[in-house]
């Protein structure tokens, strides 16, 4: 507490901020229209955005959304599918999610052991009502493991625990997760993926294709069913598929398909991203990091539970299967790279990254700068394209400070 009234008064002092009993105040260029604005709010929700004159500051300041990021698989050494995972590990990670501007993530658990994915479930269903960290965990995504066990597709999952779908196993894992699933990605292909989707979209979870190798009918039966993301596309690919005839085809020309994209840089190339950034645009593209626990370590070799990952500069990857197992950047590089790539500009960057996925899960009270939206902003400057977080706010309240 003593740090938190320290770190406000410094606000006031040096940085324009000010926050207290319930009040807050922050300036910046407003992301959206690049006007210089002072943000209000009052217990955690935004009461006023009113236009400021230019103060002629040394240092560009933007001031958007907190970014939200749905496909996240750990952060800082804390691995949300591994052993052992307990709150204060994803209190570990979450403060360190708000250090690089993620005020909302949705925990991502891997295809396991169903037991362990029980657990951790359980686990992550009591971090969700911390009063410290809770605010930041909007849902949880389970990528797995009803997937493709197609080498190349499968990516980086053990193929021992992907299986066909199984509505009874989901739900009891539902349960266990206190409902929270929020997200699943599965492969269309699969005998009786269609009638689990309908049943999936039922109870309020969104359905995302990813990990597979459906075919053009597949994925038109899953879109009719009631999916309506691609996870990560472009990965979860294999290297070599047939030219007309592959999953990536299908799912660019259905409208109805908003994909993940991981633009960090590594996953995908240039030409990749900005082709599906023509096809899809700003209005049906979502930021993911799909980062793993490793981000942020040494580089080296790591044992995760039965897989050992290489962790490069840039990525990690899975040596034996000779695939990527996952990315080594939050989100907010994401935001510099796509709007290098694309020359978009960061309006539409901070919407793949904040208002799509607020909009698509029904997460109202986020995902935008508007009163009566909950206070969940970040302060940051673009230094040679890439976002430098220097304060994000939590429903109104500092939780990180650079310097
Ligand atoms: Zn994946």
């Amino acid at each position: 507490m003593k740090t938190l009234i320290i770190s406000i008064l410094t606000g006031i002092f040096l940085f324009g901020t000010n926050s207290n009993n319930g009040l807050m105040e922050i300036e910046g260029i407003l992301y959206s229209d690049m006007g210089n604005v002072t943000i209000k709010s009052v217990d955690g929700n935004i009461s006023e955005i009113s236009r400021i004159e230019t103060q002629g500051k040394s240092e560009e300041l933007f001031v958007a959304p907190g970014l939200i990021d749905v496909q996240i698989n750990g952060y800082m050494g804390v691995d949300f599918s591994g052993p052992g995972l307990t709150i204060e590990g994803i209190r570990k990670a979450t403060k360190a999610l708000w250090k690089v501007g993620v005020t909302t993530y949705f925990p991502t658990i891997i295809t396991s052991d169903i037991d362990r994915i029980k657990e951790n479930f359980a686990v992550l269903a009591a971090a969700k009502n911390d009063p410290e960290i809770g605010k930041s965990i909007a849902g949880f995504h389970l990528e797995g493991p009803y997937i493709s066990p197609v080498k190349g597709f499968r990516g980086a999952h053990l193929e021992k625990y992907i299986k066909l779908p199984d509505w009874k196993e989901f739900q009891e894992i539902q349960k266990a997760a206190n409902n929270g699933i929020k997200l699943i990605t599965l492969a269309p292909e699969l005998e009786g993926a269609i009638s689990f989707i309908q049943k999936c979209v039922a109870t309020g979870v969104v359905v995302s294709l990813g990990h597979h190798n459906g075919s053009a009918k597949d994925i038109q039966q899953a879109v009719d069913a009631g999916a309506k993301m691609a996870t990560h596309l472009g990965n979860g690919c294999a290297n070599e598929i047939n030219r007309h005839h592959n999953p990536l085809w299908p799912q660019l020309s259905d409208d109805r398909i908003t994909p993940s994209i991981i633009a960090d840089g590594f996953h995908l190339t240039k030409e990749e991203v900005r082709s599906f950034y023509k096809v899809k645009g700003a209005d049906k593209t979502i930021l993911v990091s799909d980062a793993l626990d490793l981000a942020g370590l040494p580089v080296g070799e790591y044992t995760r539970g039965e897989r050992i990952l290489l962790l490069t500069e840039n990525v990690v990857k899975l040596p034996k299967e000779n695939v990527l197992a996952g990315a080594a950047s939050p989100i907010s590089k994401c935001v510099g790279v796509i709007m290098d790539y694309t020359q978009c500009g960061l309006r539409a960057a901070i919407q793949m990254a904040s208002t799509n996925p607020a909009e698509l899960f029904s997460l109202k009270e986020i995902g935008k700068i508007e009163p009566g939206k909950r206070a969940d902003i970040i302060q940051f400057a673009m230094v040679n394209g890439e976002m430098v977080i220097h304060k994000t706010f939590v429903a109104g309240e500092l939780v990180y400070s650079k310097q």
